[in-house]
């Protein structure tokens, strides 16, 4: 409403001057100004074009006034500006003593954090002017023959071999049959060297793998994903000494080593580098003679694969009190690699992580003794622990939980399409009513974005990038949307997800989604403190090299960075305005076809993102970091420009096929929709009432203009899975689906297909037999036999009727069991020895 109001006296204002000075010429200088502002014309460029034009415009009558006179000092502060050695004395050295007082106190941790990993499409979505031609170039990702094949085989069958039911409820594990698989078939080693006997899959073709081994299982997934994620081989690939790998990797190959990865720890959880695990360099007894080594000391929990773990990666802090490697007592945070067996090291219980019991347990360590050729790099690497780990989080963040969490929203919607379908209420497909439609629209939409992100930031690490705000975004993004698409399924599915059992295919997948919330960067804090927090600094053109400028005290840099980010603010006001108005028609992107529109949103947003972000940090300094809601909101803006750019560009990579066209649409209009909602959120609570409303104005000059996708767009999605379609086909790719026992997706799937031939008979079964009580039976059985004798339907209709409905019954049914089935095997008494427990009350007797 103010944002209205005040373009409204703004224009009054425009066209009373132009009525009075009444010259066309005035709107032709202020357009030619806003059009090189708009343009970003080099400073120099800038101030010749504005002299000459303002040279013109003087002698255009009213030769003087007010405004003249202004458009006059104007450039000669312009003028004045350009000269270099004056503009340093009078603005860039006071501003930077002052820039240093405003300076974010930053760690060494956070330092790290802050240079691990690459600038990629994040970059470009802070210039407010992204090139989209740039994203549109990079390759698609593709899988090679073999990446291909393994996914056919071995991965297909490991599906075949693995039952959730009988892992997740009766064994609290996975046979040995299927350990053993995992580990001969290189399912830990899609990350090591062929040189060493690792599978070397692309980054894509990792993430696919996980995404099929998540649709048949969370806890099949997770065990996967670990060892090819941040962890011992990863480390030992970047960083071990050439003894290390050629010892270690060959065996984390073969899958003779099982490897975990422990830094978590009880008083260390989001803030892991506060640690309190410590080494000690010391001399002690190693293998009958004294050497110089570490006396570790250590508590950790909830560490995957520990309680099976061969080799412990091990974060810790080191000292070297008696200064026996050189002058410095604390080195920092540092990684070593230590053999189970080891003295001192209490390792095998373990934790059940909400019901999908993969191994995860705590490990200590008492004064355990090992030699300094553990730590991972060897001793040249101590105190560069935290480094290690935040440059591979970058590129194993991206794959790890967004493929799996893509798996299971995948599996959730294959499965929600084709129940709705199969599951009548009120004699008509659940899926129909519009209640439903909407949460299933929500499910295709997200989980396309989902599987865009993963697989487009995915062909992106293997472009050799190592993107790690991108991977913050995903970490947070994908996990809560999969989580959304967890819940829905279930609501879909109705009592049929909840019963517990081996016909059961969404329940474990439901009680599995905190554990992505919370791993690698529990989601609150990466969303408050991370997205933003990395990206403003990381991915802004300007802020780094001041904070570098301004840290060295160069004023010469900090003066080039300081006018360039000057020159890029008010050229970032001016194209939020100007494209606001015009609602970013006229923005020049590349020629997509249909999803033109989406691109040049895109490019809007950019803009007012940029500005927005540019005056937050000018006048809130330091103070943004705490303001975690308002930071939180900018990094929404920033992942929704990002969804939805991986979404366009996923698009492209598939060949822009047309029937995606509404699922594009719905997806890049649902981010945008968020965009606005954030900003305009961001803009509302702004500490300073009157510049929130000058932002406003210049960011939502006309208010709001963006709506979330509309009922009817929703039933188009709802419908592409309501049948077997190839829109359902691409987007539930790698879902495993085939019809075999002990697989009710297979039998779903077949069922859907089923549907669409059995629909039109059972309708005229309906109408000729029920509805004219002809057919008097209740139940579905008798129907089509009272049917058949009224030849209403032909034998073969009746017969695959039966069929049919066998088949619905049979995916209707839920699990029973006895009550000594259900409770826990082997339990010890509950209340204490002596105690008995009754499995029937729940009382102690
Ligand atoms: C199943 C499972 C497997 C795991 N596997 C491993 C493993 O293999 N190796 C390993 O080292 N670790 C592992 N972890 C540990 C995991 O990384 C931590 O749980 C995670 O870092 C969060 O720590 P925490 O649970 O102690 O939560 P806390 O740190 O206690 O946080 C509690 C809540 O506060 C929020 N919060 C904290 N600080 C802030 C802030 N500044 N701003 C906003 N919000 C904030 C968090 O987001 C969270 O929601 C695993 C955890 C689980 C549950």
């Amino acid at each position: 409403m103010l944002g209205a109001t005040l373009v409204i006296l703004i224009l009054i204002a425009a066209a009373w001057y132009v009525a009075k000075v009444g010259t066309v010429f005035t709107l032709v200088f202020i357009g030619a100004v806003a059009f090189m502002t708009y343009k970003r014309l080099p400073f120099i460029v800038f101030t010749l074009v504005f002299t000459v034009l303002l040279a013109a415009y003087t002698f255009v009558p009213p030769a003087y006034g007010v405004w003249k006179g202004f458009l006059w000092l104007m450039l000669a502060a312009l003028w004045l500006l350009q000269i270099r050695p004056l503009r340093k004395a009078l603005i860039s050295r006071p501003f930077l003593k002052a820039y240093m007082r405003l300076l974010p106190s930053m760690s060494q941790t956070e330092k790290e954090a802050l240079d691990a990993g690459t600038v990629w499409w994040d970059g470009e979505l802070f210039t407010g002017k992204p090139k989209f031609e740039k994203l549109l170039a990079s390759k698609a990702p593709q899988l090679t023959a073999e990446e291909q094949a393994f996914i056919d085989g071995p991965c297909e069958e490991l599906c075949r071999m693995y039952d959730d039911w009988d892992i997740t409820h009766k064994r609290a594990d996975m046979p040995p049959k299927v350990w053993d698989y995992l580990k001969s078939k290189g399912f830990f080693a899609m990350i090591i060297p062929k040189k060493y006997g690792g599978l070397e899959f692309s980054a894509y073709a990792h993430s696919c793998v996980l995404v099929k081994l998540a649709s048949r299982g969370g806890l099949l997934a997770a065990t996967t994903a670990v060892p090819n994620s941040l962890g011992p081989a990863e480390l030992l690939n970047h960083y071990g000494t050439e003894e290390q790998k050629n010892h270690y990797l060959p065996r984390l190959a073969r899958g003779e080593e099982v490897p975990c990865f422990a830094l978590t720890g009880p008083r260390a959880g989001s803030d892991a580098a506060a640690l309190p695990d410590t080494g000690i360099v010391c001399k002690g007894m190693w293998q009958g003679r004294e050497i110089v080594g570490l006396k570790l000391n250590f508590n950790k929990r909830y560490i995957t694969l520990a309680p099976i773990a061969t080799v412990v990666g091990l974060a810790f802090r080191m000292f070297d009190p008696d200064k026996l490697l050189g002058d410095k007592a604390d080195l920092g945070i540092t990684c070593a690699l230590i053999p189970r067996g080891t003295p001192g090291l209490s390792i095998g219980r373990r934790h059940f992580p909400l019901n999908v019991p993969f191994q995860n347990g705590p490990l200590s360590g008492k004064d355990v003794f090992v030699p300094l050729d553990t730590i991972i790099g060897g001793p040249k690497m101590a105190g560069q622990g935290w480094r290690m780990l935040v440059e591979q989080l970058s590129v194993g963040r991206c794959i790890s939980l967004p493929s799996n969490t893509t798996g299971g929203a995948k599996l959730g919607v294959f499965a929600s399409g084709a129940y709705a379908r199969i599951r009548r209420q009120f004699n008509m497909p659940v899926g129909k009513f519009e209640g439903v439609e909407a949460v299933l629209a929500r499910m295709v939409g997200y989980t396309y974005t989902m599987d865009a992100a993963r697989s487009v930031t995915a062909g992106a690490i293997d472009g050799g990038e190592k993107p790690s705000v991108p991977s913050a975004m995903l970490k947070y993004h994908v996990t809560e949307m999969g989580r959304q698409v967890a819940s829905d399924a279930m609501d879909v599915h109705g009592g049929k997800g909840i019963q517990l059992g081996p016909r059961n295919y969404l329940g474990r997948n439901y009680q599995v989604v905190p554990v992505a919330i919370t791993v690698e960067g529990a989601n609150i804090l990466t969303r408050s403190l991370i997205i933003f927090g990395q990206g403003a600094i990381r991915c802004h053109p300007f802020v780094l090299k001041e904070m570098n400028a301004a840290r060295t005290k160069n004023v010469d840099e900090f003066d080039s960075a300081l006018f360039g980010h000057i020159g890029f603010s008010i050229s970032n006001a001016v194209r939020s305005f100007v494209m606001a108005l015009t609602h970013a028609r006229f923005t020049r992107v590349p020629d997509v076809g249909d999803t033109k529109r989406y691109y040049q949103h895109i490019v809007r947003f950019s803009a007012s993102f940029a500005f927005a972000v540019d005056v937050a940090m000018l006048t809130l300094g330091g103070y943004l970091k705490k303001k975690e809601n308002l930071s939180a909101r900018l990094g929404d803006v920033l992942s929704s420009m990002y969804l939805a750019s991986m979404v366009l560009k996923h698009h492209e990579n598939q060949g822009r096929p047309a029937e995606d066209l509404p699922i594009v649409e719905w997806a890049c209009r649902n981010q945008m929709y968020r965009a606005q909602e954030q900003l305009h959120d961001f803009l509302r609570n702004f500490p300073n009432r009157f510049l929130g409303g000058v932002l406003r104005l210049l960011i939502f000059p006309g208010g709001r203009s963006y709506f979330a996708p509309s009922d009817r767009l929703g039933r188009q999605l709802a419908d592409a899975v309501l049948n077997d379609t190839d829109v359902r086909d691409r987007l539930c790719k790698f879902v495993y689906r085939t019809l075999e026992p002990g697989n009710p997706l297979g039998l779903l799937q077949e069922a859907l297909v089923m549907a669409q031939t059995a629909e039109p008979i059972e309708k005229r079964i309906r109408v000729e037999g029920v509805k004219t009580g002809k057919i008097t039976a209740l139940d579905v059985p008798g129907q089509i036999a009272q049917a058949r004798e009224l030849g209403i339907i032909s034998d073969t209709e009746a017969a695959s009727l039966r069929d049919y409905d066998r088949k619905v019954m049979e995916l209707l049914t839920v699990d029973d069991f006895e009550t000594f089935e259900m409770a826990a095997q082997g339990q010890e008494p509950i209340a204490g020895k002596g105690d008995e427990y009754s499995v029937h009350s729940g009382q102690v007797a």
